[in-house]
């Protein structure tokens, strides 16, 4: 999924918990950065593997979407990294628990989005300068969805 989405998705769960008056909406946003922050490995895999533009965030950028030379995805996206991470947000817990309902929010959301494939998507391509742009006609109907939702919940 792209980085809207992860940012959507997360933004629309915290909302209705901002409008049951147990989150403020900066931490409502938060949820969202953070649902795009997950993918923050794949600029340290790249690093870690890539033979050229090491540092090139438009390098990064279009092997996740397009070339797809290497796997970008660090531990932190399965197995033992969500078991790890989710003990770590158990202890956090007793901390800020406000805080680490956020980062859950937008940890498991991540996750969720990101193992959500259809066998047949059919995607949207093109690119812009030198970024390529690609988005499944599945992904742009849950955005429209997910948009929806949030003006909704903002309404009532
Ligand atoms: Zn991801």
């Amino acid at each position: 999924m792209n980085s809207h989405t992860h940012f959507l998705l997360p933004l629309l769960c915290a909302l209705i918990l901002f409008q049951f008056n147990l989150i403020s909406w900066p931490l409502a946003i938060l949820a969202g950065i953070i649902g795009i922050l997950i993918d923050v490995d794949h600029y340290v895999e790249h690093i870690l593997h890539a033979k050229t533009n090491r540092f090139s965030l438009r390098a990064t950028w279009n092997n996740s979407i397009k070339l797809h030379r290497f796997q970008q995805r660090s531990f932190i996206h399965d197995g033992i990294g969500v078991v790890l991470l989710t003990v770590l947000m158990g202890i956090s817990l007793f901390f800020n628990w406000q805080v680490v309902i956020v980062a859950a929010i937008g940890y498991y959301s991540h996750i969720l989005l990101d193992y959500l494939h259809l066998n047949k998507e059919r995607f949207l391509k093109s690119k812009i300068l030198t970024f390529y742009l690609r988005e499944s006609y599945f992904e742009i109907t849950l955005d429209i969805i997910i948009i929806l939702g949030i003006i909704i919940v903002l309404i009532i």
